[in-house]
């Protein structure tokens, strides 16, 4: 086993028995001190950030791997996604040493350990990487079907080629945020089936999608496809995704070309980028693939991940979250590196920091499903709120969360949160 993901691990950092990070997960984040400008790099372990910038800085965090290299005096993680994996096995394996109970580096020096082992309390979370590039696919069949049933009915719920090739689009990655940043709802064109003409003004259908996304390690050079079997070499970590949309915009603009407006006003993601390498125990068989997929999209070892997943909404005059569904990425019928290794076979070079987004994660039961647009089912089944008010879609003041978590023995290796409000429009 890989000893950084051995149950029994324990840390001298005090972790809670329900943390999201434990010493088996150690998931990379860039944070901003309350009180300094330049951000920092650091792992999550408990309530603590441990300060790999202040680490790197002092020669106190050695990784024969990284060489003389100094990845975490940046202010992204970009240039650690690039090095690869025998440099972030390196580098995890260091850490967790640095972090085991019975290791007194820094346990047992008092004031080594005030530099180095950050409250998040006080801290801000700022995006992990520089996003060159986001693609967002449609992975789940569920979701795919639901979609599809309402907008072209039962018999021609799934297009042709979704069950041959992992659909998606190319979104946008000037507008993804990290969890904490509220969004205005968007102004833009919609047009109602029975009017004779489109109506400018903000959306009145704004939903969430829960999505799982990753962040691309090394890249490929233009023209040079990634093979499946090296997909996972390419694949640093994942987060939390809220796929923001506007339905009523979405459905006046898609055709021919797809989502355009309708996303690209703001994507959300958590900040801890969890290490496929912390995910690895967690691996599991994705749904049977029928029919079989083209050669280029084989894969000969389970890749679906067994992760839960739940989204709650809170309104401005409700005093507490209400849980508004619960799924599990393992759903998903296009796995990570189907993902991976379909974008890359045109050529189309992937770079580090890149983000692919898995598409929204219906399970099989209307409780699973990871948009309102499938829970209220087009609008036609208000969704009841404990206060008595209902929802068919999100209202000005409301806070989505996403969280998420993969159950080990007496542990979690979990994703925190990703968390936002809708805001009013802004119409000047
Ligand atoms: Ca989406």
């Amino acid at each position: 086993m890989n000893p950084t993901n051995d149950p029994a691990l324990k840390s001298w950092v005090p972790v809670p028995p329900d943390s999201h990070f434990p010493i088996q997960n150690l998931p990379y984040g860039v944070f901003r001190r309350k009180d300094e400008e330049v951000p920092r790099i650091g792992v999550a372990i408990g309530e603590h950030i441990l300060d790999l910038t202040y680490l790197e800085q002092h020669g106190i965090l050695k990784v024969a791997e990284l060489g003389h290299r100094t990845v975490f005096s940046e202010h992204t993680l970009n240039a650690f996604l690039a090095l690869g994996r025998p440099a972030w096995h390196g580098t995890r394996l260091a850490i967790s040493r640095l972090l085991r109970a019975d290791e007194p580096t820094v346990r047992d020096d008092a004031a080594l350990r005030d530099h180095v082992l950050v409250p998040m309390a006080d801290v801000d979370m700022l995006l992990p990487a520089a996003i060159g590039d986001y693609t967002d696919f449609y992975s789940s069949r569920e979701h795919a079907t639901n979609v599809g049933i309402m907008l072209r009915g039962v018999d021609n719920a799934l297009q042709p080629n979704w069950l041959h090739l992992p659909v998606a689009y190319h979104g946008r990655s000037s507008s993804i945020v990290v969890s904490g940043t509220d969004l205005h709802r968007p102004l833009g064109q919609t047009k109602a089936d029975d009017a004779p003409a489109p109506t400018f003004g903000p959306s009145r259908s704004i939903d969430f999608e829960l999505e799982m996304g990753f962040f691309i390690g090394p890249g490929n050079s233009l023209g040079r496809p990634i093979p499946i079997d090296k997909a996972a070499d390419h694949i640093f970590g994942m987060v939390l995704v809220n796929d923001w949309s506007a339905r009523d915009i979405q459905r006046w603009e898609y055709v021919p070309l797809g989502p355009f407006l309708a996303k690209n006003f703001g994507t959300s993601i958590s900040p801890w980028v969890v290490p496929l390498e912390a995910l690895e125990p967690f691996r599991t068989n994705g749904p049977k693939q029928d029919p079989q997929p083209l050669p280029y999209l084989r894969i000969s070892e389970p890749w679906a991940f067994d992760i839960q997943l739940d989204v709650t909404v809170q309104g401005a005059k409700m005093d507490r979250p209400h849980r508004l569904c619960a799924s599990n990425m393992k759903h998903l019928y296009w796995n990570v590196c189907q993902q991976l290794a379909h974008h890359a076979v045109n050529g189309c070079n992937l770079q580090p920091g890149d983000l692919l987004a898995s598409g929204t994660i219906s399970g099989p039961t209307p409780d699973s499903y990871g948009s309102l647009l499938e829970l209220a089912w087009k609008g036609t089944k208000p969704i009841a709120l404990p206060n008595g008010e209902t929802r068919v879609f999100l209202q000005d003041h409301d806070r989505v969360t996403m969280t998420g978590w993969c159950q080990g023995a007496g542990y979690r290796i979990g994703f925190g949160e990703v968390t936002g409000r809708v805001l009013p429009p802004l119409t000047t």
